[in-house]
Protein backbone atom coordinates (compact mmCIF):
# COMPACT_ATOMS: atom_id res chain seq x y z
CA UNK A 1 0.00 0.00 0.00
CA UNK A 2 1.60 3.49 -0.67
CA UNK A 3 1.51 5.56 2.27
CA UNK A 4 1.83 8.81 0.94
CA UNK A 5 -1.98 8.18 -0.19
CA UNK A 6 -4.92 9.12 2.16
CA UNK A 7 -7.25 6.10 2.31
CA UNK A 8 -10.12 5.65 3.92
CA UNK A 9 -11.48 2.64 6.61
CA UNK A 10 -12.44 0.91 3.92
CA UNK A 11 -9.24 1.26 1.65
CA UNK A 12 -10.56 3.52 -0.89
CA UNK A 13 -7.59 5.94 -1.78
CA UNK A 14 -9.11 9.53 -1.21
CA UNK A 15 -9.11 12.98 -4.25
CA UNK A 16 -8.27 15.28 -2.00
CA UNK A 17 -8.22 18.80 -2.24
CA UNK A 18 -4.72 19.09 -3.05
CA UNK A 19 -4.98 16.03 -5.87
CA UNK A 20 -7.43 18.49 -7.57
CA UNK A 21 -4.52 21.20 -8.83
CA UNK A 22 -2.39 18.70 -9.84
CA UNK A 23 -3.90 15.02 -10.82
CA UNK A 24 -5.56 14.24 -14.39
CA UNK A 25 -9.43 13.14 -14.40
CA UNK A 26 -9.37 10.19 -17.08
CA UNK A 27 -13.17 10.11 -17.95
CA UNK A 28 -14.92 6.85 -20.48
CA UNK A 29 -16.64 9.27 -23.36
CA UNK A 30 -20.58 8.47 -24.04
CA UNK A 31 -22.27 11.32 -25.73
CA UNK A 32 -19.58 12.66 -28.45
CA UNK A 33 -21.38 16.91 -28.25
CA UNK A 34 -22.67 16.72 -24.28
CA UNK A 35 -19.37 14.85 -22.80
CA UNK A 36 -17.22 17.55 -24.92
CA UNK A 37 -19.15 20.81 -23.16
CA UNK A 38 -19.38 19.21 -19.76
CA UNK A 39 -15.72 18.64 -20.07
CA UNK A 40 -15.11 22.30 -21.03
CA UNK A 41 -17.10 23.39 -17.98
CA UNK A 42 -15.02 21.14 -15.77
CA UNK A 43 -11.93 22.21 -16.72
CA UNK A 44 -13.09 25.98 -16.07
CA UNK A 45 -13.84 25.11 -12.93
CA UNK A 46 -10.57 23.59 -12.10
CA UNK A 47 -10.45 19.97 -13.10
CA UNK A 48 -7.57 18.45 -15.96
CA UNK A 49 -10.35 16.27 -16.96
CA UNK A 50 -9.75 14.55 -20.06
CA UNK A 51 -12.23 12.47 -21.94
CA UNK A 52 -11.35 9.03 -23.23
CA UNK A 53 -12.07 9.13 -26.66
CA UNK A 54 -9.89 5.81 -27.70
CA UNK A 55 -12.46 2.89 -29.40
CA UNK A 56 -9.22 0.42 -30.31
CA UNK A 57 -10.13 -3.82 -30.02
CA UNK A 58 -7.66 -3.38 -26.94
CA UNK A 59 -10.05 -2.32 -24.87
CA UNK A 60 -12.73 -4.82 -25.09
CA UNK A 61 -9.63 -7.17 -24.11
CA UNK A 62 -8.93 -5.05 -21.26
CA UNK A 63 -11.92 -5.48 -19.95
CA UNK A 64 -12.39 -9.06 -20.42
CA UNK A 65 -9.32 -9.77 -18.76
CA UNK A 66 -10.45 -7.47 -15.86
CA UNK A 67 -13.99 -7.60 -15.37
CA UNK A 68 -15.45 -11.20 -14.48
CA UNK A 69 -17.22 -12.01 -17.99
CA UNK A 70 -20.83 -12.93 -16.85
CA UNK A 71 -20.80 -8.26 -16.02
CA UNK A 72 -22.77 -5.84 -17.82
CA UNK A 73 -21.25 -5.05 -21.28
CA UNK A 74 -21.10 -1.19 -20.67
CA UNK A 75 -18.89 -2.07 -17.45
CA UNK A 76 -16.59 -3.98 -19.14
CA UNK A 77 -16.26 -1.41 -21.89
CA UNK A 78 -15.86 1.75 -19.52
CA UNK A 79 -13.40 -0.09 -16.94
CA UNK A 80 -11.99 -1.73 -20.10
CA UNK A 81 -10.94 1.41 -21.36
CA UNK A 82 -9.75 3.28 -18.50
CA UNK A 83 -7.12 0.36 -17.71
CA UNK A 84 -6.17 0.80 -21.35
CA UNK A 85 -5.67 4.52 -20.65
CA UNK A 86 -4.17 4.04 -18.20
CA UNK A 87 -1.00 1.81 -19.34
CA UNK A 88 -0.78 3.43 -22.43
CA UNK A 89 1.76 5.43 -20.84
CA UNK A 90 0.38 8.82 -22.00
CA UNK A 91 -0.61 9.45 -18.35
CA UNK A 92 1.47 9.93 -15.33
CA UNK A 93 -0.19 7.02 -13.07
CA UNK A 94 1.06 9.11 -9.61
CA UNK A 95 -0.85 11.82 -10.68
CA UNK A 96 -3.84 10.59 -12.07
CA UNK A 97 -7.90 9.87 -10.68
CA UNK A 98 -10.31 8.11 -12.46
CA UNK A 99 -14.06 9.49 -13.03
CA UNK A 100 -17.00 6.95 -13.07
CA UNK A 101 -20.91 7.04 -12.56
CA UNK A 102 -23.25 5.83 -10.12
CA UNK A 103 -26.88 5.63 -10.63
CA UNK A 104 -27.74 5.45 -7.00
CA UNK A 105 -30.50 2.89 -8.56
CA UNK A 106 -30.84 -0.67 -7.80
CA UNK A 107 -29.40 -1.88 -10.35
CA UNK A 108 -25.46 -2.80 -11.21
CA UNK A 109 -24.41 0.39 -12.61
CA UNK A 110 -24.23 1.46 -8.76
CA UNK A 111 -21.49 -0.71 -8.45
CA UNK A 112 -19.09 -0.72 -11.45
CA UNK A 113 -16.75 1.32 -9.64
CA UNK A 114 -16.57 -1.43 -7.26
CA UNK A 115 -15.38 -3.60 -10.13
CA UNK A 116 -13.07 -1.04 -11.19
CA UNK A 117 -11.12 -0.82 -8.03
CA UNK A 118 -10.79 -4.74 -7.84
CA UNK A 119 -9.15 -4.10 -11.45
CA UNK A 120 -7.00 -1.31 -10.52
CA UNK A 121 -6.07 -4.06 -7.49
CA UNK A 122 -5.36 -6.62 -9.53
CA UNK A 123 -3.08 -4.85 -11.63
CA UNK A 124 -1.25 -3.04 -8.86
CA UNK A 125 -2.94 0.19 -9.32
CA UNK A 126 -4.98 0.79 -6.27
CA UNK A 127 -2.84 3.46 -5.70
CA UNK A 128 -5.07 5.37 -8.54
CA UNK A 129 -8.11 7.25 -6.90
CA UNK A 130 -11.54 6.67 -8.61
CA UNK A 131 -13.69 9.72 -7.96
CA UNK A 132 -18.20 8.85 -8.22
CA UNK A 133 -19.97 10.75 -9.86
CA UNK A 134 -23.35 10.56 -8.43
CA UNK A 135 -26.22 12.54 -7.25
CA UNK A 136 -27.08 10.23 -4.30
CA UNK A 137 -24.12 11.00 -1.80
CA UNK A 138 -22.89 7.30 -2.50
CA UNK A 139 -19.56 8.50 -2.11
CA UNK A 140 -18.05 11.63 -1.49
CA UNK A 141 -14.42 13.08 -2.57
CA UNK A 142 -12.88 16.36 -0.74
CA UNK A 143 -11.31 17.42 -3.95
CA UNK A 144 -14.40 16.76 -6.06
CA UNK A 145 -17.74 18.81 -5.30
CA UNK A 146 -20.27 19.05 -7.37
CA UNK A 147 -21.32 22.51 -6.47
CA UNK A 148 -24.84 24.41 -7.16
CA UNK A 149 -22.81 27.00 -9.58
CA UNK A 150 -21.33 23.90 -11.28
CA UNK A 151 -24.53 21.66 -11.37
CA UNK A 152 -26.68 25.00 -13.20
CA UNK A 153 -24.34 25.28 -15.79
CA UNK A 154 -24.05 21.72 -16.29
CA UNK A 155 -27.74 21.22 -16.33
CA UNK A 156 -28.06 24.06 -19.00
CA UNK A 157 -24.98 22.45 -20.85
CA UNK A 158 -27.26 19.46 -20.87
CA UNK A 159 -29.93 21.69 -23.17
CA UNK A 160 -27.24 23.35 -25.41
CA UNK A 161 -25.96 19.83 -26.10
CA UNK A 162 -29.16 17.99 -26.84
CA UNK A 163 -30.48 20.36 -28.95
CA UNK A 164 -27.46 20.43 -30.95
CA UNK A 165 -27.25 16.53 -31.15
CA UNK A 166 -31.21 16.75 -32.04
CA UNK A 167 -30.37 19.45 -34.60
CA UNK A 168 -27.81 18.06 -36.29
CA UNK A 169 -29.30 14.59 -36.75
CA UNK A 170 -31.78 16.08 -38.49
CA UNK A 171 -29.96 18.59 -40.68
CA UNK A 172 -26.59 16.27 -41.81
CA UNK A 173 -28.46 13.61 -44.20
CA UNK A 174 -29.12 16.28 -46.19
CA UNK A 175 -26.76 19.32 -46.50
CA UNK A 176 -25.42 19.50 -49.21
CA UNK A 177 -21.61 20.55 -48.43
CA UNK A 178 -20.42 18.04 -46.46
CA UNK A 179 -19.23 18.82 -43.18
CA UNK A 180 -21.40 22.21 -42.72
CA UNK A 181 -23.03 20.41 -39.98
CA UNK A 182 -19.97 19.31 -38.25
CA UNK A 183 -18.84 22.71 -38.59
CA UNK A 184 -21.73 24.07 -36.66
CA UNK A 185 -21.88 22.10 -34.43
CA UNK A 186 -18.03 22.59 -33.07
CA UNK A 187 -18.72 26.56 -33.37
CA UNK A 188 -21.46 26.38 -31.11
CA UNK A 189 -19.71 23.64 -28.63
CA UNK A 190 -16.87 25.78 -28.37
CA UNK A 191 -19.16 28.66 -27.43
CA UNK A 192 -21.57 26.85 -24.59
CA UNK A 193 -18.89 26.65 -21.84
CA UNK A 194 -18.51 30.38 -21.77
CA UNK A 195 -22.37 30.85 -22.25
CA UNK A 196 -23.46 29.28 -19.33
CA UNK A 197 -20.86 31.06 -17.32
CA UNK A 198 -22.75 32.04 -14.38
CA UNK A 199 -26.13 31.73 -15.01
CA UNK A 200 -28.22 30.98 -12.15
CA UNK A 201 -31.76 29.35 -11.68
CA UNK A 202 -33.80 32.36 -12.65
CA UNK A 203 -30.89 34.49 -14.91
CA UNK A 204 -31.14 32.52 -18.29
CA UNK A 205 -32.74 34.85 -20.84
CA UNK A 206 -29.81 34.83 -22.50
CA UNK A 207 -30.04 30.91 -22.81
CA UNK A 208 -33.46 31.33 -23.95
CA UNK A 209 -32.09 33.49 -27.04
CA UNK A 210 -28.83 31.03 -27.26
CA UNK A 211 -31.30 27.93 -28.30
CA UNK A 212 -33.36 29.96 -30.34
CA UNK A 213 -30.22 31.58 -32.32
CA UNK A 214 -28.67 27.70 -32.39
CA UNK A 215 -31.95 26.75 -34.09
CA UNK A 216 -31.73 29.69 -36.79
CA UNK A 217 -28.31 28.70 -37.75
CA UNK A 218 -29.02 25.21 -38.27
CA UNK A 219 -31.96 25.97 -40.52
CA UNK A 220 -29.80 28.13 -42.71
CA UNK A 221 -27.71 25.35 -43.98
CA UNK A 222 -27.71 24.52 -47.76
CA UNK A 223 -30.00 21.09 -47.70
CA UNK A 224 -31.55 19.40 -49.90
CA UNK A 225 -34.58 17.55 -48.57
CA UNK A 226 -34.95 13.70 -50.29
CA UNK A 227 -36.86 11.24 -49.03
CA UNK A 228 -34.98 9.25 -46.01
CA UNK A 229 -35.42 6.31 -43.79
CA UNK A 230 -36.21 7.58 -40.43
CA UNK A 231 -34.50 5.52 -37.91
CA UNK A 232 -34.58 6.05 -34.08
CA UNK A 233 -32.12 4.98 -31.31
CA UNK A 234 -33.24 3.47 -28.08
CA UNK A 235 -31.49 1.07 -25.34
CA UNK A 236 -29.17 1.11 -22.12
CA UNK A 237 -27.91 4.31 -21.85
CA UNK A 238 -24.05 3.27 -22.97
CA UNK A 239 -25.18 1.06 -25.67
CA UNK A 240 -27.42 4.09 -27.15
CA UNK A 241 -24.91 6.59 -27.13
CA UNK A 242 -21.44 5.36 -26.58
CA UNK A 243 -20.02 5.22 -30.38
CA UNK A 244 -17.55 2.80 -28.61
CA UNK A 245 -20.14 0.82 -27.34
CA UNK A 246 -22.60 0.50 -30.47
CA UNK A 247 -19.52 0.35 -32.99
CA UNK A 248 -20.38 3.76 -34.47
CA UNK A 249 -23.92 2.98 -34.80
CA UNK A 250 -25.50 6.35 -35.83
CA UNK A 251 -22.19 6.80 -38.69
CA UNK A 252 -23.30 3.11 -39.82
CA UNK A 253 -27.22 4.77 -40.18
CA UNK A 254 -25.97 7.81 -41.96
CA UNK A 255 -23.70 6.04 -44.24
CA UNK A 256 -27.01 3.79 -45.13
CA UNK A 257 -28.69 6.92 -46.09
CA UNK A 258 -31.05 7.15 -43.05
CA UNK A 259 -31.77 9.98 -40.48
CA UNK A 260 -31.30 9.00 -37.07
CA UNK A 261 -33.11 10.63 -34.29
CA UNK A 262 -31.78 9.56 -30.64
CA UNK A 263 -33.72 10.56 -27.84
CA UNK A 264 -32.01 13.10 -25.34
CA UNK A 265 -29.64 12.71 -22.22
CA UNK A 266 -32.14 15.37 -20.71
CA UNK A 267 -34.69 12.66 -20.57
CA UNK A 268 -32.69 10.02 -18.62
CA UNK A 269 -31.77 12.45 -16.49
CA UNK A 270 -35.19 13.53 -15.60
CA UNK A 271 -36.24 9.63 -15.14
CA UNK A 272 -34.09 9.51 -12.66
CA UNK A 273 -34.81 12.22 -10.20
CA UNK A 274 -38.41 10.46 -11.09
CA UNK A 275 -37.24 7.46 -9.76
CA UNK A 276 -36.43 9.47 -6.58
CA UNK A 277 -39.80 10.56 -6.39
CA UNK A 278 -41.95 7.47 -6.63
CA UNK A 279 -39.25 5.95 -3.90
CA UNK A 280 -40.02 8.66 -1.66
CA UNK A 281 -44.38 8.79 -2.64
CA UNK A 282 -44.54 4.79 -2.89
CA UNK A 283 -42.09 3.54 -0.47
CA UNK A 284 -41.56 6.46 2.18
CA UNK A 285 -37.84 6.85 1.33
CA UNK A 286 -35.48 9.68 2.05
CA UNK A 287 -38.35 12.39 2.75
CA UNK A 288 -35.99 15.10 2.01
CA UNK A 289 -34.16 13.49 -1.34
CA UNK A 290 -38.03 13.48 -2.20
CA UNK A 291 -38.80 17.27 -1.89
CA UNK A 292 -35.66 18.32 -3.68
CA UNK A 293 -36.17 15.84 -6.64
CA UNK A 294 -39.41 17.38 -6.62
CA UNK A 295 -38.00 20.56 -7.27
CA UNK A 296 -35.65 19.74 -9.10
CA UNK A 297 -37.54 18.04 -11.44
CA UNK A 298 -39.76 20.77 -12.13
CA UNK A 299 -36.85 22.94 -13.06
CA UNK A 300 -35.65 20.27 -15.59
CA UNK A 301 -39.10 20.51 -17.26
CA UNK A 302 -39.03 24.04 -17.77
CA UNK A 303 -35.54 23.97 -19.29
CA UNK A 304 -37.06 21.10 -21.53
CA UNK A 305 -39.62 23.30 -22.60
CA UNK A 306 -37.61 25.83 -22.96
CA UNK A 307 -35.86 23.95 -25.40
CA UNK A 308 -39.14 21.99 -27.30
CA UNK A 309 -40.17 25.89 -27.39
CA UNK A 310 -36.56 26.98 -29.42
CA UNK A 311 -36.96 24.04 -32.14
CA UNK A 312 -40.71 24.73 -31.90
CA UNK A 313 -39.70 28.41 -33.54
CA UNK A 314 -38.97 26.92 -37.12
CA UNK A 315 -41.10 24.71 -38.70
CA UNK A 316 -37.97 22.55 -40.35
CA UNK A 317 -37.34 20.24 -37.16
CA UNK A 318 -39.19 17.22 -35.72
CA UNK A 319 -39.13 19.00 -31.88
CA UNK A 320 -38.93 15.99 -28.82
CA UNK A 321 -41.65 15.06 -26.79
CA UNK A 322 -42.08 16.48 -23.32
CA UNK A 323 -40.60 14.17 -20.49
CA UNK A 324 -44.28 14.00 -19.04
CA UNK A 325 -46.07 13.48 -22.64
CA UNK A 326 -43.06 10.53 -23.00
CA UNK A 327 -44.16 8.95 -19.56
CA UNK A 328 -48.25 8.73 -20.62
CA UNK A 329 -47.51 7.18 -23.67
CA UNK A 330 -46.26 4.46 -21.71
CA UNK A 331 -49.84 3.22 -19.68
CA UNK A 332 -50.74 -0.21 -20.98
CA UNK A 333 -47.53 -1.32 -21.94
CA UNK A 334 -45.39 -1.52 -18.43
CA UNK A 335 -45.97 0.13 -14.62
CA UNK A 336 -44.15 3.58 -14.26
CA UNK A 337 -42.56 2.15 -11.36
CA UNK A 338 -40.40 -0.29 -13.70
CA UNK A 339 -37.35 1.68 -12.69
CA UNK A 340 -33.98 -0.97 -12.89
CA UNK A 341 -32.30 -0.08 -15.43
CA UNK A 342 -33.40 1.98 -18.29
CA UNK A 343 -37.15 0.94 -16.84
CA UNK A 344 -40.33 2.57 -18.53
CA UNK A 345 -38.12 5.41 -20.09
CA UNK A 346 -36.98 2.61 -22.50
CA UNK A 347 -40.71 1.45 -24.25
CA UNK A 348 -41.98 5.09 -23.99
CA UNK A 349 -39.41 6.12 -26.11
CA UNK A 350 -40.04 3.62 -28.72
CA UNK A 351 -43.08 4.51 -28.44
CA UNK A 352 -42.37 8.45 -28.55
CA UNK A 353 -40.44 8.02 -31.96
CA UNK A 354 -43.67 6.01 -33.30
CA UNK A 355 -45.46 8.67 -32.71
CA UNK A 356 -43.01 11.09 -34.13
CA UNK A 357 -42.51 9.44 -37.44
CA UNK A 358 -39.47 7.17 -36.65
CA UNK A 359 -41.30 3.78 -36.96
CA UNK A 360 -37.93 2.31 -37.66
CA UNK A 361 -36.32 1.45 -34.41
CA UNK A 362 -32.83 0.01 -33.15
CA UNK A 363 -33.41 -1.47 -30.01
CA UNK A 364 -29.39 -1.57 -28.37
CA UNK A 365 -29.18 -4.35 -25.34
CA UNK A 366 -26.19 -5.38 -24.33
CA UNK A 367 -24.74 -8.28 -22.45
CA UNK A 368 -25.82 -9.02 -19.31
CA UNK A 369 -28.69 -6.42 -19.13
CA UNK A 370 -32.28 -8.33 -17.89
CA UNK A 371 -34.04 -4.90 -16.85
CA UNK A 372 -33.65 -4.08 -20.27
CA UNK A 373 -34.27 -7.19 -22.21
CA UNK A 374 -37.27 -7.10 -20.54
CA UNK A 375 -38.69 -3.29 -21.22
CA UNK A 376 -36.70 -3.36 -24.56
CA UNK A 377 -36.60 -6.82 -26.52
CA UNK A 378 -39.79 -7.77 -24.28
CA UNK A 379 -41.98 -4.77 -25.61
CA UNK A 380 -41.89 -5.07 -29.02
CA UNK A 381 -44.59 -7.87 -29.60
CA UNK A 382 -47.05 -5.73 -27.65
CA UNK A 383 -45.71 -2.65 -29.47
CA UNK A 384 -45.63 -4.18 -32.69
CA UNK A 385 -49.32 -5.52 -32.19
CA UNK A 386 -51.08 -1.73 -31.06
CA UNK A 387 -48.53 -0.30 -33.90
CA UNK A 388 -48.05 -2.62 -37.29
CA UNK A 389 -46.31 -0.58 -38.71
CA UNK A 390 -43.25 -0.47 -36.31
CA UNK A 391 -40.19 -2.07 -37.78
CA UNK A 392 -37.92 -2.80 -34.74
CA UNK A 393 -34.95 -4.53 -33.98
CA UNK A 394 -33.13 -5.92 -31.07
CA UNK A 395 -29.27 -5.78 -31.53
CA UNK A 396 -27.31 -7.66 -28.99
CA UNK A 397 -23.98 -5.67 -27.68
CA UNK A 398 -21.24 -8.53 -26.29
CA UNK A 399 -17.52 -9.20 -26.62
CA UNK A 400 -18.18 -12.13 -29.06
CA UNK A 401 -21.15 -10.05 -31.35
CA UNK A 402 -19.21 -9.00 -34.69
CA UNK A 403 -20.03 -5.97 -35.71
CA UNK A 404 -20.73 -7.44 -39.60
CA UNK A 405 -23.59 -9.25 -38.16
CA UNK A 406 -24.99 -6.57 -35.73
CA UNK A 407 -24.92 -4.27 -39.69
CA UNK A 408 -26.50 -7.07 -41.29
CA UNK A 409 -29.16 -7.43 -39.37
CA UNK A 410 -29.70 -3.38 -38.94
CA UNK A 411 -29.66 -3.97 -43.08
CA UNK A 412 -32.42 -6.37 -43.33
CA UNK A 413 -33.90 -3.88 -40.93
CA UNK A 414 -33.56 -1.13 -42.92
CA UNK A 415 -34.64 -3.21 -46.26
CA UNK A 416 -37.57 -3.94 -44.86
CA UNK A 417 -38.29 0.18 -44.12
CA UNK A 418 -37.58 1.11 -48.07
CA UNK A 419 -39.55 -1.57 -49.37
CA UNK A 420 -42.81 -0.69 -47.20
CA UNK A 421 -41.57 3.32 -47.97
CA UNK A 422 -41.61 2.31 -51.95
CA UNK A 423 -45.05 0.35 -51.41
CA UNK A 424 -46.72 3.88 -49.26
CA UNK A 425 -45.26 5.69 -52.51
CA UNK A 426 -46.96 3.29 -54.90
CA UNK A 427 -50.24 4.05 -53.35
S1 LIG B 1 -29.08 -1.23 -16.96
FE1 LIG B 1 -28.31 -3.18 -17.65
S2 LIG B 1 -26.23 -2.75 -18.28
FE2 LIG B 1 -26.87 -1.06 -16.98
S3 LIG B 1 -26.26 -1.67 -14.91
FE3 LIG B 1 -28.34 -2.37 -15.17
S4 LIG B 1 -28.12 -4.50 -15.84
FE4 LIG B 1 -26.17 -3.49 -16.19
Amino acid sequence: MHDRFQYEKDQKVVFTKEMKESYTILCPMMLKIQFRIFRDIFIRHGYKLVLLETEHSAIVDEGLQNVHNDTCYPALLVIGQLLDALKSGKYDINKTALLITQTGGGCRASNYIHLLRKALKKNNLEHVPVISLNASGLERNPGFKLSLPLIIELAYALIYGDLLMLLSNQTRPYEINKGDTDRLVDRWSKKVSNEVRGVTLFKNKKVKKDLVNMVADFSKIDMKRTEKIKVGIVGEIYMKYSPLGNNDLEDFLLSEGAEVFVPGLLDFIIYCVDNTITDFKMYKMDRLKGLVSMVAKKYLLKLQNMMISAVESSPIFNPPASFEKIKSLVKGYVSSRNKMGEGWLLPAEMLELISAGYENIVCTQPFGCLPNHIVGKGMIRKIRENHPNANIVAIDYDPGATRINQENRIKLMLSVAKTKQKFANIV
